[in-house]
């Protein structure tokens, strides 16, 4: 199982939670939200978080899930990690996309059929819906499959070789020039031929002081879906204050949180 991971290929990025692979290379995508006050997903196969007790749209985490498995396709088709081979014939790892809601939150499914909706489930359903997949499978051509601990141990570490840490694009997120700004004294000289809006210098914000433990990865979660944020992340969101609040939100949460 591998957490965490960040995928780059070509110019599309997965950032995946979680990724379990079994011995039948099939590989389950999870897409990991506590979803404290619950979440809904309509007729149309659109999805709602609750935050004080207010339903917020957010982005389809099955859609999450699909992107990400495009990418983690595009990663063995490229050959950036080759699938383990099995009597000479290269294996094509199965991909399937979980998203985990955490057992206490409640789920409000809609009436009508929505694709991939048996992929949203409680976190302490995940054993039993993989081993449930793994009997569905359980025929000659899956035993085929079979790979052995080692090779599959090989596959998960190559994998996890190619993640790519963050790389968080400050500058574009304040709108400022990618490249630093000139030395004032030359600004100012510039500044007599035509004005050149230096930047703005602003204090920086209070920044809740680095907690440990638990502690920590509260104040790094998410005010809708729970879900916790890389710590520059929720900088910003601190940075933004008249927008957030004073509160977290993750990258797609932050889209439902309306512009004052
Ligand atoms: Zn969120």
């Amino acid at each position: 199982m591998l957490h965490d991971l960040r995928l780059e290929c070509g110019g599309r990025i997965a950032q995946i939670d979680h990724l379990l692979i079994n011995r039948f290379l099939e590989i389950y995508v999870c897409e990991s939200k506590r979803f404290s006050e619950g979440v809904a997903i309509n007729e149309q196969g659109e999805f709602a978080a609750f935050f004080g007790s207010k339903p917020y749209g957010i982005a389809s985490p099955l859609e999450q899930n699909r992107r990400h498995m495009a990418v983690l396709a595009a990663v063995f088709k490229t050959g950036q990690v080759a699938p383990p081979k099995r009597l000479g014939f290269t294996i094509t790892p199965s991909l399937h996309g979980l998203v985990l809601v955490s057992k206490t939150a409640r789920i409000s499914r809609p009436n009508a059929k929505i694709e991939g909706i048996e992929m949203v489930i409680k976190n302490d359903q995940l054993k039993a819906k993989i081993d449930r997949d793994i009997d569905k499978d359980n025929n000659i051509l899956g035993a085929a499959k079979l790979i052995g601990q080692d090779t599959l141990e090989d596959f998960a570490r190559r994998l996890a070789a190619v993640h790519e840490p963050i790389r968080f694009d400050w500058a574009a997120k304040f709108g400022l020039p990618a490249v630093a700004p000139a030395p004032v004294s030359l600004v100012k000289a510039a500044a007599k031929e035509q004005p050149v809006a230096a930047p703005t210098v602003t204090a920086e914000p209070t920044v809740p002081q680095e907690a440990s433990g638990n502690d920590k990865k509260s104040k790094l979660a998410c005010s809708i879906c729970g879900t916790v944020v890389a710590y520059n992340v929720a900088k910003f969101c601190w940075f933004n204050k008249p927008r957030f609040g004073g509160k977290v939100f993750c990258m797609e949460c932050q889209k439902a949180v309306p512009t004052p």
